[in-house]
């Protein structure tokens, strides 16, 4: 084999593996397409010692002392396919080359499905966010929406009014019921039915027949997608509250012998912070794999 491990995604958390491997002098093969989840934020909130850097300069930092050891390979490019193979696996980028390794790593992140509402894409990340952590406290308790996109859109309107006047719109998605209005009156939540035409201004809300709402930021549930590499390699998926992630045990280990994944993929919600600890264990995971082939 090439390779002792392939990492495919380097962003924290492939990259957090990186380092633990790195460290016990390990042949690594780094690839990775460079699409962070997020980079459409300026700011990247709550990481210890990072809170509001830019996302991209966190990445840079760690890339840079990531490849000042020797045994590091960088790929830029996507690993289009992969699989299992004696002793080891195969990845092939969409350069056509396929590299081969004894332990393979998946970081690869998710991608997030956005409501098709017309002026919420452009925002994404500047004024419509998920995470009222990341971003929660810099919209300063102004006035701000939560735009339904299923059921579990009552567990945000019901967090936000810690962070701002709350406004929840239903978007004809699903309507509470008597249960659920009692609680979205205990926390102070404003309910608007009807459509949701479209966002203008910062984030103000325009429905469909012309009431618009001026709003600081909006909040939407995405739905997630793991990619395609998961299902080539016959990792079992669970179901999360936003969509399918990577199963893996406290090690970080996936059904698959020699798998491991890290990150957003192989958790229901994930973060910075989150994403570099997983990948910590999974490097760590991976040597030992390769140590005492457990
Ligand atoms: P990612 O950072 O998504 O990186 C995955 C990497 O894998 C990418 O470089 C991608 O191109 C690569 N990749 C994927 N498939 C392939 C392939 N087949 N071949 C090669 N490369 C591949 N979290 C916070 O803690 N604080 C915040 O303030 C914050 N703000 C956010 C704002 C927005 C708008 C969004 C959407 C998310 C935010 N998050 C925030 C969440 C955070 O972005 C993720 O939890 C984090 O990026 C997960 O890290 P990761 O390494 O698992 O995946
Ligand atoms: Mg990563």
């Amino acid at each position: 084999m090439d390779h002792d491990v392939i990492i495919v995604g380097a962003s924290y958390a492939g990259m957090s593996a990186g380092l633990q491997l790195a460290r016990a002098r390990r042949g690594v093969l780094i690839v990775d397409a460079g699409e962070r989840r997020n980079r459409f934020a300026a700011a990247s909130h709550g990481f210890l010692t990072q809170d509001g850097v830019a996302p991209a300069d966190i990445a840079d930092t760690a890339r840079a002392q990531l490849m000042k050891y020797p045994t590091v390979q960088w790929h830029a490019g996507l690993a289009r396919r992969a699989q299992s193979v004696d002793g080891g696996f195969l990845v092939e980028t969409d350069a056509g080359a396929r590299h081969g390794a004894r332990r393979l790593i998946l970081a690869t992140g998710v991608r997030d499905e956005l409501p098709d509402i017309a002026g919420l894409a452009e925002r994404w990340g500047r004024h419509v966010f998920h995470c009222p952590y990341c971003h929660g406290y810099e919209l300063d308790q102004a006035p701000l929406g939560v735009l339904a996109t299923s059921e579990l859109s009552m567990h945000q309107a019901l967090m936000l009014p810690d962070w701002g006047p709350t406004t929840l719109f239903l978007n004809d998605v699903f309507e509470p019921d008597a249960g659920q209005h009692a609680q979205l009156q205990a926390r102070g939540v404003r309910v608007v039915r009807g459509r949701v035409a479209r966002l203008r201004g910062a984030a103000d809300v325009v429905m469909q027949d012309g009431q618009a709402y001026a709003l600081a930021g909006v909040f939407v549930a995405t739905r997630v997608r793991p990619g395609d590499l998961p299902g080539q390699l016959g990792c079992a998926l669970e179901d999360g509250p936003m969509g399918p992630f990577v199963r893996t045990d406290a090690m970080k280990a996936t059904t698959v012998p020699g798998l491991f994944a890290c990150g957003d993929v192989a958790r229901p919600a994930g973060s910075v912070a989150l994403a570099v600890g997983d990948g910590a264990m999974a490097g760590a995971a991976a040597h030992r794999s390769l140590m005492f082939g457990v």
